[in-house]
């Protein structure tokens, strides 16, 4: 599990934070003139009159990331026409661009929907078992999974082909027609110039809440104790490690709780800079504090020798992941970091003698950004509470898991016990044709820092996707469906 730490904010870092100035671009001219062609001008408006309709479809998801995909997927596969908007070339957010890897437990039997067990099976059909823990008390479901990047991003373009999926790759949603409480067209960007999408039902799959944003819904964004959004990683990964000879050396020579898991896969973890072996390092000049004020590394399924790092954690104190200025800073000082934890490792670690930086993410690690505010709002009483709901679309036992602010843990949920969403947190009373999924669901930073992890991110977007077909088909609005009334529904609440 991610692991929650604090480091307590000082006046130099509010002086820091305060001096950060905005930065000029300079834009050079374009020599290549011999290669151009001579487009037409564009004379659009951003109230869409004069943008062209690229696709029309029952449901248009915005964002292919764990919950847009099993959102569009299952639509689809209910028999909706579905077009899936991906600013990236990959399907996956931040399981594939953000190279996070694995998917977290939710810590309750029965847990997976019937998505994640498809899932599952498509990569059993490539040959690989991707349950992390073969502990018996999750064989049905709710253990750790193991979606190996590249395999996950091939199997998402399967199943949107199986199911007709019209995935538009490095499409960019930049606004929404929103009219009489409805969005009529999501607005992209693409090669083509802007156009628009027009569908019957809307998903906000952004993680950011953008479409939602764009439509008027009411958004918040952080934490209500602090102002600060959780911290923001740049994750990498480093080929040529000799794994063995890494376990060994956290294992048998510094010991104390370095690896929580056993090979053939495991990760070793400490989070916190104090740490001798890390505080030794600072000493020698080879990484900062902040470099190694949280380390995480796994080995990876299928891929020997490399191992994923779960880090370096970017400051929230400097930058903020609601500034589009500071996500760029923090991709600039993220590659920085990693080289420096690069060069440590290589240096401190035997097994990373010869490793190298392999892949660097192609998407910042943002935990959290804005959340909208729903027809119900979840909060950090709900996990503590067990709540049950009659409209729930899934459950878990994930804890909440902030990395920056440290709450009062200290009431927990007792063993067995479990949570669950309401799939009225996942729609709005603003728009009727929106269903919002993932990251950025109606949720309080508490609530949002247990209900962010993949797999409910996953079911959360294969109930949008049921509830979007039986709307449409039954001639009700997305955001006055009653998930109890649907008969296929993926998910029947224990409450
Ligand atoms: C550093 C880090 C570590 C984590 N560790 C774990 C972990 O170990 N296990 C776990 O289960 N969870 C972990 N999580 C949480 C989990 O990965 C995310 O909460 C989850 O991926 C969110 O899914 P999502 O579909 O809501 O959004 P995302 O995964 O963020 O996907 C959003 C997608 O929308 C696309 N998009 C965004 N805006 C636009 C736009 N305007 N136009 C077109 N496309 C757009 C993006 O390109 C992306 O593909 C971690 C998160 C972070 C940041």
């Amino acid at each position: 599990m991610e692991k929650n730490f604090l480091i307590p904010i000082s006046r130099r870092e509010l002086l820091k934070l305060a001096g950060v100035t905005a930065v000029g671009v300079a834009l050079g001219s374009d020599k290549n003139v011999e290669a151009a062609e001579t487009p037409k001008p564009q004379n659009f408006s951003f109230n869409g009159a004069q943008i062209p309709t690229l696709l029309r479809a029952d449901v248009c998801v915005c964002g292919g990331g764990p919950s847009g995909t099993a959102a569009a997927v299952t639509a689809a596969r209910n028999g909706l026409k579905v077009v899936l908007i991906e600013q990236g070339t990959v399907l996956g957010g931040l399981q594939t661009q953000g190279l996070v890897y694995p998917a977290m437990p939710t810590k309750v039997l029965n847990s997976d929907t019937p998505y994640i067990t498809d899932l599952n099976k498509r990569f059993a059909m490539h040959g690989i078992n991707v349950s992390f823990t073969d502990d018996a008390k999750y064989k049905n479901g709710g253990d750790a999974r193991e979606y190996t990047p590249e395999l996950l991003a091939f199997i998402y373009d399967e199943l949107c082909a199986d199911y007709n999926v019209e995935v538009l790759y490095n499409a960019t949603l930049i606004g929404a027609n929103t009219s009489g409480g409805k969005i009529s067209a999501a607005i992209v960007h693409t090669v083509e110039g802007l156009s628009k999408i027009e569908a019957n039902i809307f998903i906000d799959a952004t993680g950011d809440a953008t479409l939602s944003r764009f439509a008027g819904v009411k958004v918040e964004r952080g934490s209500e104790h602090t102002g600060r959004n959780q911290k923001m990683s740049f994750r990498f990964e480093m080929g040529g490690v000799e794994e063995m000879k890494v376990y060994k050396f956290f294992v048998k020579k510094l010991k104390d709780g370095w690896c929580e898991t056993k090979p053939p896969e495991f990760e070793f973890a400490k989070t916190t800079h104090t740490e001798k072996f890390y505080y030794e390092g600072i000493q020698r000049g080879e990484v900062t504090k902040d470099d190694v004020a949280y380390i995480q590394a796994f080995t990876i399924l299928g891929k020997p020798g490399v191992m994923s790092m779960n880090c370096p954690e970017v400051s929230p104190y400097l930058y903020s992941s609601t500034s589009a200025l500071d996500r760029s800073k923090a991709i600039r000082q993220g590659r920085i970091m990693i080289r420096r934890l690069a060069h440590f490792f290589r240096k401190n670690i035997p097994g990373f003698k010869n490793a190298y930086i392999s892949r660097e993410a192609s998407m910042l690690g943002v935990r959290e950004s804005w959340r909208i505010h729903g027809k119900y709002y979840m909060t950090g009483e709900d996990y503590f509470n067990a709540q049950k709901f009659p409209d729930a679309v899934c459950r878990s036992a994930y804890p909440i898991d902030i990395h920056d602010e440290v709450l009062n843990l200290e009431k927990k949920l007792a063993k067995g016990e479990f949570y669950e969403i309401p799939y009225r947190a996942l729609i709005t009373n603003e728009i009727s044709n929106l269903i919002v999924v993932g990251r950025c669901i109606s949720a309080n930073f508490a609530a949002q820092a247990a209900v962010r992890i993949q797999p409910s991110c996953m079911s959360m977007g294969e109930a949008a996707g049921i509830a979007a077909a039986y709307g449409l088909k039954n001639g009700i609005a997305a955001n006055a469906v009653d998930w109890m009334s649907i008969p296929n529904r993926s998910y029947v609440s224990a409450g």
